[in-house]
């Protein structure tokens, strides 16, 4: 891009962070007729589902079959079945979904542009200024590349909300310690067959493509062995099971893998993020040795290839004009103002311990997240957050952080940003920002369910 091309181009909206909560807040606001522009700082589009190797929606069913999350994410789940990209619940079940990330980002991507967003990626936004004439500039390495009405915080961290003065929180209510953080990589060729003699339930068979596949996810014979092997100590790393390894949908003799921790007091301190990078590559190398001794059809792993950045589960939470509560959620919890649903466990990788705690919901039940969760209490009046940094406690975030409601949060922000943007009475002419609180969270319902949302 020359110096002057996309200097002062002027959006109505203007989304940081180009993970789930991105994606669906970008395409949400660009289908609400908002001049769109997504910003992020990685090659790809997908943040922790690409980025970080996460290649794995949590269920979103109820009743282990009914889909109770829609829109852009259904969206992009039916593009990933179309294109034989992802391993689908079969009706009647309640699974993880492993996908595969590069076809994740390319369909990402296409949406956004099938939608007229503005992406852009390599963009890492440094700064966003909120100026006393109702615009922000946002600057990426100090220049100013563009200005908006109304910004979507969809960093994941809350960045843009921290830098803007709206008060966060910081992981346990009781001490502010976060989830650890993973490094996830993929690995090939598991001998399947080997596998599926050793492992009962480790290999499944895809109904869609014919594939068998792996799933391993806090097997009970696994955690056998990880025991011995941190007996031995052959293992280091602080975790009592392995999360998740998964295969690649169309190559199923590759997987990723989900199975370092690492303990990092503040994921959003480079300095501390650094670190933790540097002890989670060196997991894998660990897992791989271990995978090669103890895991029948393992042998000849080797690794082929590491995630762009660590994953991190947890930072800031905004505080909003609602926060959302462990006790909402296990209550299942509704609201008038219900811009997503979720029914994925409560899952807290104890921020201290090799344990995680998973609390499943009962089938048939979930839990609504209010509108007012994604709306800051203090702070420029138009900013609004998505995915998984919204108002909430650590217990409620461990569930709705995961991607197919992160997705769901960031297509609410997106359509009340489009709203208060252009159709609220507009600010055009006065230096008036637009104030996102002003929106009707009924409007936004009915432009959610008008696009496919589901709602109740
Ligand atoms: C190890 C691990 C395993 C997980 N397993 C699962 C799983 O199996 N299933 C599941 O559904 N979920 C899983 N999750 C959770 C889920 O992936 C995330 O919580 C979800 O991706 C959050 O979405 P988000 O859009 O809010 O944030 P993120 O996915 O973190 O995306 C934020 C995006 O913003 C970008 N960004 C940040 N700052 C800037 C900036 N200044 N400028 C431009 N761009 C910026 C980042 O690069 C990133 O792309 C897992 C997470 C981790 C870490």
């Amino acid at each position: 891009m020359s110096d002057n091309q996309n200097l002062r181009q002027r959006f109505d909206v203007a989304v940081v962070g180009g993970g789930p909560a991105g994606i669906g807040a970008a395409v949400a606001a660009a289908r609400t007729g908002a001049r769109t522009l997504l910003a992020e700082r990685h090659d790809v589009l997908g943040g922790m589902c690409t980025a970080a190797l996460v290649n794995n929606f949590c269920p979103a069913h109820l009743d282990h079959t009914r889909l109770i999350i829609g829109g852009v994410f259904a969206e992009l789940r039916r593009r990933l079945i179309d294109r034989r990209s992802i391993y689908a619940s079969p009706n009647g079940e309640y699974r993880m979904e492993p996908y595969d990330p590069d076809v994740f980002a390319e369909q990402s991507a296409s949406l956004c542009l099938d939608a007229g967003v503005t992406v852009m990626a390599e963009c890492p936004v440094s700064s966003v200024v909120f100026r006393g004439d109702g615009l922000a500039s946002l600057a990426v390495r100090d220049r100013t590349v563009c200005e908006a009405g109304v910004v979507v915080d969809a960093t994941g961290d809350a960045t843009v909300a921290a830098q803007a003065g709206v008060p966060c929180t910081f992981g346990r209510q009781r001490d502010g310690a976060v989830m650890p953080l993973t490094y996830c990589y993929m690995i090939g060729e598991i001998d399947l067959d080997r596998l599926a003699n050793a492992l009962p339930g480790a290999v499944r068979r895809d109904g869609a493509t014919g594939d068998r596949y792996c799933v391993i996810s806090n097997h009970p014979k696994t955690n056998e062995w990880v025991a011995k092997a941190r007996g031995t100590g052959e293992l280091s790393i602080p975790r009592d099971h392995i999360a998740g390894i998964q295969s690649i949908p169309g190559r199923p003799t590759y997987a990723t893998v989900n199975f370092g921790r690492v303990f990092c007091p503040d994921p959003t301190d480079p300095e501390e993020l650094a670190r933790a990078e540097a002890r989670g590559r060196r997991q894998i190398d660990e897992g791989i040795r271990f995978f090669r001794k103890y895991l029948p059809g393992f042998e000849r792993v080797e690794l082929q290839e590491t995630a762009r950045q660590i994953g991190v589960r947890e930072s800031r939470q905004i505080r909003g004009l609602y926060t959302l509560t462990e006790e909402d959620a296990t209550g299942c919890r509704q609201f008038d103002d219900v811009v997503a649903q979720c029914c994925y466990s409560i899952d807290i990788h104890e921020p201290d311990s090799d344990r995680s705690t998973l609390r499943p919901f009962a089938p048939g039940t979930h839990f609504d997240i209010p509108w007012r969760c994604l709306v800051p209490a203090q702070g420029p009046p138009n900013l609004i957050v998505g995915g998984r940094c919204i108002s909430a406690t650590q217990g409620a975030m461990s569930s709705f952080r995961v991607s197919p409601s992160a997705m769901a949060t960031g297509e609410a922000a997106g359509v009340t940003a489009a709203l208060a943007a252009i159709q609220e009475p507009s600010p055009a002419g006065s230096s008036r920002p637009a104030r996102v609180r002003d929106v009707d969270p009924a409007r936004v319902q009915e432009r959610l369910l008008a696009t496919g949302a589901i709602l109740g």
